[in-house]
């Protein structure tokens, strides 16, 4: 039975694979899109781990740790979506915007429940405004692996080939996903 029901939602998603949500995305400039299931999210602890220690945005900006979503956080808000959009980008500032855009585009089509979540430490202000509260809320979006996605992990088990052993520096592809509804 349960087979069968990850069929008929493989089959949904197949024919949303189709319609506007991904050419929103190419049509933003996004390497690649696909429509994706929540269930195929990856999380863990570890990955907050990492930003804790060894990164030097942790707790410099509000879309990073301690600020945003804790991974138990993130399981509840996971367990309120079953299908997000995962774009590929060239760098984590365009997935940053693209994500916003895409989020608003979906927003204003009815999917009202629309997220995005982004690449890397948000750096539309310099200093992040800590104290006195985001200064673009409608633009920052914390990343992915912010709220304890194993970017990796997921982009792979969605048939996307990527690796963590590239140099941050020398990426060329970077990891963003829109939830939808
Ligand atoms: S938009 Fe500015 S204030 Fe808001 S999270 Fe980004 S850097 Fe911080």
């Amino acid at each position: 039975m349960r087979k069968l029901q990850n069929k008929k939602l493989c089959q949904d998603v197949r024919s949303l694979k189709n319609s506007e949500f991904v050419q929103e995305a190419l049509n933003l400039g996004c390497l690649d899109a696909k429509i994706i299931m929540v269930e195929s999210i990856i999380t863990g602890h570890w990955v907050r781990l990492k930003c804790q220690y060894g990164c030097k945005s942790f707790a410099n900006t509000l879309t990073c740790p301690p600020y945003s979503l804790c991974i138990e956080d993130m399981w509840d808000l996971l367990g309120e979506y079953r299908q997000g959009l995962l774009v590929k980008g060239e760098s984590d500032e365009f997935v940053r915007n693209a994500v916003a855009d895409l989020e608003n585009k979906f927003v204003s089509n009815g999917f009202h429940k629309a997220f995005g979540l982004g690449s890397g430490a948000c750096q539309l202000c310099t200093p992040c405004e800590l104290e006195n509260g985001c200064k673009y809320p409608d633009k920052a979006r914390p990343s992915m692996t912010s709220c304890g996605i194993d970017v990796f992990k997921t982009v792979q088990s969605n048939g996307w080939k990527s690796s963590p052993l590239a140099p941050k520096d020398s990426r060329t592809e970077h990891f963003g996903l829109v939830l939808i509804n």
